[in-house]
């Protein structure tokens, strides 16, 4: 059995398994490392937009998932209270993939997963990355498995984290400090998601929820299934429960927000749950550090998180993976040249952070703005007559939170084929010092 590779990949969300398909499709040998088993359900909105859609086709999934896929979403609407805005969603200029579209994680992280696999990736599986050192010129990663008497080590001279952000973060790893248990403060962000059968939700509309102390979204998706997924306030859940005594914390949130957006009942009352809720939290939106240095690098939720009220993040996930491997596809011979001979991290993980600071920032800051106006209806009240009176201002919003902005741009020559997108900065000397986190 090898342990060596040329990349270890931590964690097989969006961000992992793409960036682990492209390097393997450019022959690097790839170890990917998931905790949790496959097919896994997941905290998450589910909308991928149509930016990502072309990239999909290009790793390789494209068909799988549009076999699976719910029905094009061409509208969203705000909810607000009895109010309702609909507005259309920007189309993307291509004729084949003009609008985003629902898959369940528990679809899509398998097809991209399975994918990586069929291109010769080392798949641990159920494997966690308990920690990871330097050992000599190489990053050594040791990885543990329920039931397994003994540690398994893996050695490459490139590392990515591609861990998200829900779960404290291997030890070792950048983000250990930042994602280690923290004390409970009322403002902290809880996230929650269900999903139904038979719920009515008029197919190609995304309803954005706003409530005090929360924003969320539902969605038609795969197999005619309906999801509802939110965020909200600690302090919102704690005055929830005890409004509902005897209920989970998903029970008496969601029915908090069901008593503010009374559209949702319209949608659910006569639905059958399926399975149980889910709850991660809580989440730490900002801009966390994309290269930290010596072939150590951060992809997708790992690097940065956008509030979700805008849906971007699985964009981000795969479009962050896809720059990354630009990158390290461009300098391989040197990135995995032996001991004494490694390119210039520096300037490598500098040209991989600035391109990622130019695609997904201003996405972060203006979800944060979005977030914060649909959790305080009383500042966000000026809005809504100027949303009702012109609701293009939704439809232009959409296009500011990146619907349609492609930071890499797949051709139609395969995997691992692309395009730079003309708005990322070019692979020059660097000119600025590492990302800090933003709350
Ligand atoms: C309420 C809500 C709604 C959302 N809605 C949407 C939406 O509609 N559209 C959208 O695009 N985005 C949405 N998002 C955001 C999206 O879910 C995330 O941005 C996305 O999952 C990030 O992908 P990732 O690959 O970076 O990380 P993840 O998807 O979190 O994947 C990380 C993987 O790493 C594994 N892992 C973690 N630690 C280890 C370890 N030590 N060893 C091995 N494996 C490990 C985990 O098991 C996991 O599988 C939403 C988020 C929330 C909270």
């Amino acid at each position: 059995m090898s342990t060596a590779f040329d990349v270890i990949i931590i964690g097989a969300g969006p961000a992992g398994s793409t960036a682990a398909i492209r390097l393997a499709s450019a022959g690097w040998s790839v170890a990917i490392v998931e905790k949790r088993e496959f097919p896994r359900r997941k905290v998450c909105g589910e909308c991928i937009a149509a930016s990502n859609l072309p990239l999909l086709d290009a790793l390789g999934i494209g068909e799988a998932f549009d076999a699976l896929a719910g029905p094009d979403l061409q509208r969203v609407g705000l909810f607000v209270g009895a109010r309702r805005i609909i507005a259309p969603l920007p189309p993307m200029a291509d004729a084949r993939h003009r609008w985003g579209r629902a898959l369940g994680r528990e679809h899509l992280d398998t097809l991209l997963l399975a994918r990586a696999r069929a291109l010769g990736v080392d798949v641990w599986q159920p494997w966690s990355v308990k920690h990871h050192d330097a050992d000599g010129d190489l990053h050594r990663c040791t990885l543990t498995r329920s039931g397994e008497d003994a540690d398994v080590q893996l050695h490459a001279p490139v590392l990515i984290d591609a861990h998200g952000s829900w779960e404290p973060a291997p030890r070792g790893g950048m983000h250990a400090e930042a994602t280690r248990k923290l004390p409970h403060h009322n403002n902290d962000l809880l996230a929650f998601k269900a999903t139904w059968r038979h719920a009515h939700l008029e197919p190609g509309l995304l309803p954005v929820l706003a409530f005090p102390g929360g924003y969320g979204g539902m969605v038609l998706g795969d197999h005619g299934l309906v999801t509802l997924a939110f965020c909200i306030r600690r302090d919102a859940v704690q005055r929830a429960r005890a409004a509902h005594p005897g209920a989970s914390a998903a029970q008496a949130a969601f029915a908090q927000v069901r008593a503010h957006c009374p559209g949702i009942g319209e949608v659910v009352d006569v639905a059958t749950l399926i399975g149980s809720w889910l709850a991660v939290g809580p989440l730490q939106p900002g801009i966390r550090t994309a290269a930290p240095g010596d072939g150590h690098f951060a992809i997708g939720n790992a690097a940065g998180e956008a509030h979700p009220i805008l849906g971007e993040g699985m964009s981000m996930a795969i479009q962050s993976a896809w720059l990354l491997a630009d990158q390290l596809i461009a300098h391989r011979a040197q990135a995995t040249a032996p001991l004494g001979m490694r390119s210039d991290w520096s300037s490598l993980g500098l040209d991989y952070t600035r391109a990622w600071r130019a695609n997904f920032a201003p996405r972060v800051r203006f979800a944060t703005v979005c977030a914060h106006l649909a959790m305080r209806p009383q500042a966000a009240a000026p809005l809504l007559p100027l949303l009702q009176r012109w609701p293009r201002l939704l439809t232009q919003g959409a296009r500011i939170a990146g619907k349609i902005r492609q930071a890499a741009v797949s051709t139609s020559a395969g995997p691992g084929t692309l395009v730079p997108n003309p708005a990322s900065p070019p692979a020059t000397a660097p000119t600025s010092a590492g990302i800090h986190q933003e709350h």
